[in-house]
């Protein structure tokens, strides 16, 4: 067999600090590396692998599918995605939908529709200025990197797309203060930020917010990436903090896999885009589409209410075990902050048979939503030891 480690550094561009393991195969919540060896998976490759790997039922869509049509242009009508929109409005109480492929382009979107709201109903450039959360993350493209409130990403890369100001997470003063401004046309948040360490927004906090902002006329976007599709414990987040967003942006689990990203448009924002104004080549391929399709139709009640077991199960586990400083999160987004910073954890970890993230200093956690008990009970009990062992 050849060296995939060296194939790759050698031809692959060097982004990625990866973990020196070659995933070949899966099933459910295990992955297997090139040499057999089993890992409890609590990664879901960043929170995608909605019902971990080698899903059947997952499978069966997505292949009936593909024999049928892998592809046709958004300048026709295919039955997947016309369906998935209908599941996705029906479900949050949107109204359209537009599908991109990844989590960046459903915000480029989400930008562009509510800075042509704007210039649709107050003209000219006036309104184009976005207001996000320090330690955001939005993406990697420059205008969604200039989104994201992180500034030891946007080195390198100037110019940035202008038009972005950041404000503290909670601090209700600096929001109100900045939704004050005249140049001002949305505020775009994640309610659980992924990235920036697993901080859960206060509730009153958003609910101020979106309050405030509504009575501008400002379009309220969330940022639903990484905390959409079942992963805090209800379809969407916001729907817990019983908000109605104008845009809400989705991906990563979407599709279980499959590259799929999701902008799901409020009865404000429905009509903003007009033929011509956008448009995607690779946009809810109808693979992808009956994916999520699949996915959704899954993420119900009953699950749900697993996850929010799941999650209690976690938090009950790690809060006040030794090493441990903090645990954060909703549903199955947990972030523990532990006394040993958090690489050396997640290296013993994958030793150990066990794969966990990292979000800033903190562990993370985002297992299938589907990952059975025993498998989390005992991936969680290694966990708990890694963390102890070096609290010695
Ligand atoms: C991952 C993520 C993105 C970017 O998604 P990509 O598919 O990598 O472009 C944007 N926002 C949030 C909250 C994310 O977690």
């Amino acid at each position: 067999m050849k060296n995939i480690i060296e194939l790759d550094k050698t031809y692959v561009a060097n982004t990625y600090a990866r973990a020196s393991v070659v995933f070949t195969h899966g099933k459910g919540s295990l992955l297997y590396d090139e040499n057999g060896k089993e890992y409890i998976d609590l990664g879901s490759g960043i929170a995608v692998n909605a019902f971990g790997v080698a899903d059947e039922s997952y499978i069966e869509a997505v292949t009936t599918q593909l024999s049928k049509l892998q592809h046709v242009s958004n300048l026709y009508y295919t039955e997947p995605q016309a369906t998935l929109a209908q599941m996705l409005c029906e479900r949050t109480g949107m109204k359209k939908v537009f599908f991109a492929n990844s989590g960046a382009e459903a915000n480029e979107c989400a930008i562009k529709t509510a800075r042509k709201y704007s210039s649709d109903k107050y003209s000219t450039k006036a309104r184009g200025t976005i207001i996000t959360l320090t330690n955001s993350f939005h993406g990697r493209t420059l205008a969604t990197l200039s989104a994201t409130g992180q500034e030891a990403m946007h080195t390198h890369f100037y110019p940035f797309t202008e038009g972005f100001i950041h404000v503290d997470a909670n601090d209700n003063k600096a929001m109100e203060e900045a939704l004050l401004r005249d140049d001002v046309c949305a505020v775009m948040m994640e309610l659980v930020q992924g990235e920036g360490g697993i901080n859960v927004l206060d509730k009153e906090f958003v609910l101020n917010t979106v309050q405030k902002a509504k009575e501008r006329d400002i379009l309220v976007i969330i940022d639903e990436v990484q905390t959409g599709n079942g992963r805090t414990g209800s379809l969407y987040a916001f729907m817990q903090y019983g908000i109605t967003p104008d845009i809400v942006s989705t991906a990563k689990g979407l599709a279980g896999g499959l590259p799929l990203g999701a902008i799901l448009f409020g009865e404000s924002t429905k009509d903003t885009l007009s033929a011509g104004t956008h448009g995607s080549t690779f946009g809810g391929n109808p693979v992808c589409a009956q994916g999520a399709v699949n996915i959704l139709s899954r993420i119900d009640d009953e699950l749900l209410a697993q996850v929010k077991e799941k999650s209690a199960y976690i938090f009950n586990e790690l809060m006040g075990a030794k090493g441990v400083k903090s645990v954060s999160g909703l549903g199955l987004m947990i972030g523990i902050e532990c006394t040993t910073p958090s690489p050396a954890i997640i290296e013993k970890c994958r030793e150990m048979g066990v794969i966990v993230l990292a979000s800033k200093n903190k562990v993370r956690l985002l297992p299938a939503l589907n990952i059975p008990f025993d498998t989390l009970k005992k991936a969680i009990a290694i966990l708990k030891d890694v963390i102890a062992s070096f609290a010695e």
